[in-house]
């Protein structure tokens, strides 16, 4: 029999309904024997995850604020699922433990913590699973880097002793014994490392979407579902902006070779995405478009640049000391850009191009501000000729003008900058001449 380790997000989670539907799931599957557990998320729109509460409450101590109504509706969000579903667990021991903790101060990586355990508590009841806490099992060193192989240890050797268990997302130790967190949506790495450690043959992540889509919904409102994507095209996708899964969660289930498959808990009929190693081949040139605004361009040219030595590196060191990452660099012969956050040079630009001035001595230097990237993948891509010569087409057929080229030496990605109020138009013309 197979193995599957299932991680369920906020979503799933939110009340009695949803919870019922994350069991039939479950129960539909004898393979799919460790959960993964969120904290509960919106139950509607406008409504409060349970995490962004228990930031609330630690905000409110911070502020000298009386902190016990929000903490109540924390406890009471609990105890209503319980009571719903019928399950009996005794929550009021923990709930002591944690005011205590509160008022000694407890960090907010602890506070924040506690989302996911309460709920593997509760849903270990419900499930009649063991409750395995990932205390002392996910392990951090003493900056807060995740200890990978030492986790995949711990977690390894604990979870042969259970058949069936929950564990909470999100949070692991340090070696000082304190709890820390991973980013926010977090949980979807906790599922990687468990689905690594207990060598699962497919790592589920249930969601309220049916997997990626092609393009940006808001953008391109038909776009089609993405059925198998690889890990590659998936991090030049999700680096740019497509936010379905922590973009952290690819890295253990990759090192381990176990396909994630993105699954919706409104939906379960529905295949969703499945994300493996190697490219499944089909007839799609592309695979997914995506981008994001709010970059800035640095340009610079300088005569006989391309024979000066160190000059690259130079700049680096520049953007380096003023802290600056670099999104991309397209280069001519005597000319480079540097496409960069627009957020990581705001009110520092006249000093960064002042020091360029100084140390590299260009003809000239030019800024554009505003640009938005847009990133086009696929392997299909690689192994097509005129794939770029249809996508700058159809564009400047469309009028948009582009700023920018950078295609990676895999040819599985072609990614261009066009002002930021181009960007909805770009993506749609890209979507319209790669997918019938
Ligand atoms: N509950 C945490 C959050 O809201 C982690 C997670 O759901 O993955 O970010």
């Amino acid at each position: 029999m197979g193995l599957k380790v299932a991680k369920f997000g906020g979503s799933s989670l939110a009340d009695g309904i949803q919870l019922t539907k994350t069991k039939n799931i479950i129960t539909a599957d004898p393979e799919r024997k460790y959960i993964v557990v969120s904290a509960p998320g919106k139950r509607y729109e406008g409504d409060v995850k349970v995490t962004d509460l228990l930031y609330l409450c630690k905000a409110h101590i911070e502020n000298n604020l009386p902190y016990e109504q929000v903490f109540q509706v924390i406890c009471d969000r609990y105890m209503a699922m319980a009571v719903n579903l019928g399950v009996t667990v005794n929550l009021v021991p923990e709930y002591e433990k944690i005011r205590q903790n509160l008022q000694r101060g407890a960090s907010s990586d602890y506070i924040a913590s506690r989302g996911e355990y309460l709920n593997a508590l509760v849903i270990a009841a419900f499930l009649n699973y063991d409750f395995v806490d990932t205390e002392g099992l996910i392990l951090f060193d003493a900056k807060g880097s995740l200890l990978i192989e030492e986790t995949n240890a711990a977690l390894s050797s604990e979870l042969k002793k259970h058949k069936c268990a929950v564990l909470p997302g999100f949070y692991g130790t340090m070696p000082d014994g304190k709890i820390k967190t991973f980013s926010r949506g977090g949980s979807d790495i906790t599922g990687a490392l468990v689905a690594r450690a207990v060598s699962a043959d497919v790592y589920e992540n249930w969601t309220d979407v049916s997997g990626f889509l092609m393009a940006d919904p808001r953008i391109v409102p038909e776009a089609k579902p993405i059925s198998t994507i690889s890990y590659k095209e998936l991090r030049e996708l999700s680096y740019m902006g497509a936010s379905v899964l922590h973009e952290d969660a690819i890295y253990p289930a990759r090192l381990a070779n176990i396909p994630i498959n993105i699954r919706n808990t409104n939906i379960p009929e529905d295949e969703g995405t499945m994300i493996t190693d190697t490219a499944v081949s089909s007839n799609q040139v592309i695979t997914g478009i995506a981008g994001t605004k709010d970059f800035d361009v640095i340009a610079i040219y300088k005569n006989m640049m391309a024979s000066e030595k160190g000059f690259i590196r130079k700049l680096l060191t520049i953007l380096e000391d003023f802290d600056v990452a670099i999104e991309h660099i397209p280069s001519g012969i005597d000319n480079l850009s540097v496409v960069v956050n627009k957020k990581d040079v705001e009110g520092k630009v006249e000093d960064i191009v002042d020091e360029i001035r100084r140390k590299l001595a260009p003809e000239t230097i030019e800024i554009f501000e505003d640009v938005a990237l847009i990133a086009t993948v696929g392997h299909g891509m690689s192994s097509r000729q005129g794939t770029s010569a249809k996508l700058f087409t159809a564009l400047a057929e469309g009028g948009v003008n582009i700023r920018m080229i950078d295609q990676g030496a895999s040819e599985m990605n072609i990614i261009i900058g066009v002002a930021n109020r181009d960007f909805e138009k770009a993506v749609r013309i890209i979507y319209d001449a790669f997918v019938e």
